[in-house]
């Protein structure tokens, strides 16, 4: 076979990064502070309201194509609750395997070959699979320490004939920067400026922190039209094995957007559909602790690291610590996360392999606090080893 097996568009993503240092945690029985999942579960009440639906027989079979008709209605009232945005829930919210289906779904539907993709670097590693899947170019911007805010000025120089859409990502993982009211309206005016579309994922949308509040993009004028908006129950309620996620767009685009996640997964997550829409209803009690124990994770976890020598970058969202490592004479992200696991029994994951600019995030590294005090505190401890 004279030709290489793998679509040559892919032959860059080999084994996602979050896979390759999972599979490094198991194998060495190492702290995996590597990928973000949490390792306790969400409410119990939301998971028997899964157990429940199982149960009395509701979404074991194909549900709608849309999403089931209750969970439309909870993502409707859930944007009417914290933002003031009024969805249809019958055409402007499409339920999906995930965000992660969401954005492919997304991709495939509104691009084609030669059109041009502004994201933020770091980025999320499925945007530059989706967008290479769909035959589109990625075009960076590139967020730098130490304050990782997007030059608004360097985003209009990278605009050009064949831009087609901004993907934007707030909160950010792995950066935790949150986009101010003013990035996000210098943003918009860019985007009505030049006619573009805009991608926004939000799956941090709740976990904020020292008062910094997510403002949908989609809220800002002349937005509404031309935004696709992106979010998942997994982050927000503790249930990442779920896979239930949505987008949401005004009709003609949501449209787009579902006539490609239909041949994707058509449907999935029947019983737990219904299980999300009770979550979404949960009290401001529920959001507000979590984010409340979440900060106090990220300053438990930001304390350790900085007394094992890390030099931190405070994150105000999402569940991730960005670090640096020159404070230890070294500055290979990827070789550093390689040895974590023999050398103190902690796995992290470089940022470099989320750039395209190989010097941007060379010696930053990723840690997740979405754990246990006791595992975050034994982490830090075994952290310590580094320079002892
Ligand atoms: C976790 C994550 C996703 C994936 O969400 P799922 O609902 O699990 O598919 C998407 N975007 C970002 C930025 C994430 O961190």
């Amino acid at each position: 076979m004279g030709r290489p097996l793998l679509n040559p568009r892919l032959a860059e993503f080999g084994t996602t990064i979050f896979a390759e240092m999972s599979a490094l945690a198991q194998r060495t029985g190492a702290i995996n502070l590597g990928q973000g999942f949490p390792d306790t579960d969400g409410p119990d009440e939301v998971r028997e309201a899964a157990v429940r639906a199982l149960r009395d027989g509701r979404g074991n079979q194909y549900p709608p194509g849309l999403g089931v008709p209750e969970l439309r209605r909870a993502i409707a009232e859930h944007q009417d609750r914290f933002y003031g945005l009024g969805l249809d829930p019958d055409t402007e919210v499409l339920v999906t395997a995930g965000a992660t289906e969401a954005i492919a779904a997304t991709m495939l539907a509104l691009l084609e070959p030669g059109d041009e993709v502004i994201a933020f670097e770091p980025y999320y590693d499925s945007y530059a699979a989706c967008i290479a899947m769909a035959g589109a170019q990625r075009v960076p911007l590139t967020l730098r320490a130490p304050s990782f805010r997007p030059d608004l000025d360097e985003l209009r120089s990278k605009i050009t004939p064949h831009t087609r859409l901004l993907l934007l990502n707030t909160p950010h993982n792995p950066t935790g920067t949150v986009l101010t009211p003013e990035e996000q309206r210098s943003i918009a005016a860019i985007a009505v400026e030049h006619d573009l579309l805009v991608v926004t994922d939000e799956v941090y949308e709740h976990l904020t922190f020292d008062g910094a509040a997510h403002l949908p993009v989609a809220t800002l004028p002349g937005m509404r039209e031309r935004t696709v908006s992106i979010s998942s129950a997994g982050k927000t309620f503790s249930f990442t094995g779920w896979k239930v996620g949505w987008a949401m767009a005004d009709a003609p685009l949501l449209a787009a957007v579902r006539t490609a996640k239909q041949y994707l997964t058509y449907v999935s997550a029947g019983p737990f559909q219904y299980a999300v829409a009770e979550a979404l209803r949960l009290p401001d009690t529920y959001f507000d602790g979590f984010r409340t124990d979440l900060q106090r994770k990220r300053d438990l976890l930001a304390d350790g690291l900085r007394a094992a020598g890390f030099e931190i970058y405070q994150p105000q969202g999402t569940y991730f610590i960005t670090t640096d490592i020159t404070p230890f004479g070294e500055s290979d992200a990827y070789a550093f996360c390689r040895a974590l696991p023999e050398r103190c029994g902690v796995v992290a994951v470089p940022n470099s392999v989320f750039y395209d600019d190989p010097d941007a995030g060379r010696s930053l590294v990723r840690f997740t606090f979405c754990k246990q005090d006791d595992v975050l505190r034994e982490a830090a401890k075994r952290l310590r080893d580094l320079t002892s």
